[in-house]
């Protein structure tokens, strides 16, 4: 059996987008999404053809950028069905792990070393229909040592994403247990409005800037 994956891009830059940001880090950004948000900024990791990999290609190429923290990324990485194998492989050299997905496919066949990094899709993507809920359910019914790798994520474009957002994490009580993120779609909503509303709400999230596009231009690949 082939054990290849189509990789749009390898590359070492600072992770910017989770509890993790702000440590170098090495991502293997895997190619292709067949969703189709409004806003999505990594449309390039669908439109370009990608280059397949082996395994052990990509573990080579990781090793030359020396991270401990990898994270594996897209695109939507759990499209493809290798991509589990490469995960195990990678923890069980000793990295630490990171899996950012768009939220809608179910993270149970992730191996639970893994930090997983699950999007929650407001409307403004128009795909929120699409959320894979039961990642929730999983999170909470993960013992307490392994409810730590998971966190949600939440992008607002508008005061109603942060309302949709708000009413979904009161329902599923989802801050008492796993940490949630909510950051902005860049440029198209104000950071410090988002944060009066959180604290307006008091809402135990933690406000998340995409530090990538503040240290470099947005518009920066490979960052
Ligand atoms: S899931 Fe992610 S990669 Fe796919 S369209 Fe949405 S934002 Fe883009």
């Amino acid at each position: 059996m082939s054990d290849t994956l189509l990789v749009n891009e390898i590359f070492l830059s600072i992770q910017g987008e989770s509890t993790y940001a702000g440590w170098p880090c090495t991502f293997v950004r895997l190619a292709g999404c067949q969703s189709s948000c409004t806003w999505c900024d990594t449309r390039y990791a669908s439109n370009e053809a990608g280059r397949n990999m082996t395994l052990s290609e990509i573990t080579e190429c990781l090793a030359g950028h020396q991270t401990p923290l990898v994270e594996i990324t897209g695109g939507e990485p759990l499209q493809q069905d290798n991509v589990y194998d490469l995960m195990r492989l990678l923890c069980d050299r000793g990295y630490t792990l990171l899996l950012e997905t768009g939220g809608f496919f179910p993270v149970d066949r992730v191996d639970h070393r893994v930090h997983k990094i699950i999007d929650l899709k407001p409307p403004s993507s128009g795909e929120s229909e699409h959320n894979c809920l039961e990642n929730i359910t999983l999170a909470a019914a993960s013992p307490g040592h392994l409810k730590k790798n998971f966190e949600f994520k939440v992008i607002i474009a508008s005061r109603q994403d942060y309302e949709w957002g708000r009413d979904l994490l009161s329902r599923y009580r989802l801050t008492t247990h796993c940490t949630v993120l909510m950051g902005t779609v860049f440029g198209e909503q104000d950071p410090a409005e988002l944060a009066e509303w959180i604290l307006e709400d008091h809402l135990h999230v933690k406000l998340q800037l995409q530090l990538h596009k503040y240290i470099w231009p947005p518009d920066t690949r490979g960052v």
